[in-house]
């Protein structure tokens, strides 16, 4: 029987649970009327450092279930962080990353889970539709997309987000990238694999609140784009090569002037511009460079992507993804 795992992060999302159970009881029903031989649904929670009742709601479904297994991370460390986690432990032939708050509308996995038996190895599940979003939201992640994919020898797909059908074999080559700074959208996309398709329209949120403030989606951009590419930290050779070949040409133009028209004091303004000019281009690369420095340093450090207190339903070492994972951060 095949065995498809949902991997839900989750931080302060009590309300969204009961909902998002009731969707999964759907689903359930709906593989079996159309799967003959069955497909097992099971899915798998980590809790990212949540504060409210979250863990204690999805206790309680889990004494109804045994297919409902729970990763409990020490603290928050961020979506993407616990995303890896839910990726690494997963123990399905397929995965699905999913968001509790039904913006990823769990009906369509029947669709993707027919898609993928038949063969495909990836099926990705794309916005037709943003309409729901603000405006501000929207025309923000269109421009990040435009610069980073002009940066990058990576292209993201625009429409597509986390949610997603994902074979073993795209899995296991996900968990294979050692970097701990994980943008999962990049990771996903570098990995390749041929996609195949299926249409939705994103709906609101079924409860709570997106934890997404503008700031993070900020940062969230600043490491995708020195993630994936190298560009903003290469072209100060050419801005710089560019300004000194201008000023030389300025300077050789001085110097015949003076011998021209002689000695010419006034300037006060021109010299005080370029000097300014200059400055703000000199912080502005320093800024650039302390990007990629500051990556590199969370890199070195080799710290865990996450750590995990404690495991309801899944073996206490984790899975053998798991267990390879860990010993090779350990040996690393
Ligand atoms: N999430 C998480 N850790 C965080 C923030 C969010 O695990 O630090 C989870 C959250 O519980 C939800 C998913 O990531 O299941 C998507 O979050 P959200 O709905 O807030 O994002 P949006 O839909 O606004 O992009
Ligand atoms: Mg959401």
């Amino acid at each position: 029987m095949k065995r498809v795992t949902l991997a839900v992060p989750v931080y302060n999302e009590e309300e969204a649970i009961g909902p998002f159970r009731a969707a999964i009881e759907e689903l359930r029903d709906e593989l079996a009327r159309r799967f003959e031989g069955g497909v097992r649904l099971d899915v798998l929670f980590v809790n990212d450092g949540s504060s409210d009742s979250t863990v204690e709601r999805i206790l309680s479904w889990r004494e109804d279930t045994t297919d409902v297994a729970l990763i409990d991370l020490t603290r928050n460390f961020g979506k993407e962080a616990a995303l890896t986690a839910a990726l690494i432990e997963a123990e399905g032939d397929a995965v699905v990353p999913i968001d509790v708050d039904l913006q990823d509308p769990p009906a369509l996995i029947a669709d993707m889970v027919e898609l993928w038996l038949n063969g495909a190895e990836l099926v990705l599940a794309r916005r037709t539709d943003r309409s729901e979003d603000s405006l501000a939201k929207r025309s923000t992640a269109r421009w990040f997309y435009r610069l980073h994919n002009s940066l990058a020898k990576i292209q993201l797909p625009e429409n597509v987000g986390d949610f997603r059908l994902m074979d073993r074999s795209v899995v296991d080559a996900v968990n294979a990238l050692p970097e701990n700074r994980r943008f999962m959208k990049g990771i996903f996309a570098w990995v390749g694999f041929t996609p195949v398709f299926v249409d939705y329209k994103r709906p609101v949120r079924s409860a709570g609140k997106s934890s997404f403030s503008f700031w993070k989606l900020w940062l969230l951009a600043i490491e995708s784009i020195t993630s994936f590419s190298a560009v903003p930290l290469i072209m100060w050779t050419y801005i710089g090569l560019m300004i000194s070949m201008l000023s030389l040409a300025y300077a050789c133009f001085i110097v015949a002037r003076t011998f021209v028209f002689g000695v010419d004091v006034p300037g006060y303004a021109s010299l005080l511009t370029g000097i300014l000019f200059l400055g703000g281009i000199q912080i502005l690369g320093i800024g650039v460079l302390g990007e990629y420095v500051s990556s590199i340093y969370s890199e070195v450090k080799r710290r865990p992507t996450y750590l995990v207190r404690t495991r309801h339903g899944l073996s206490p070492e984790g899975s053998e993804t798991a267990k390879t994972m860990n010993s090779k951060q350990r040996t690393r």
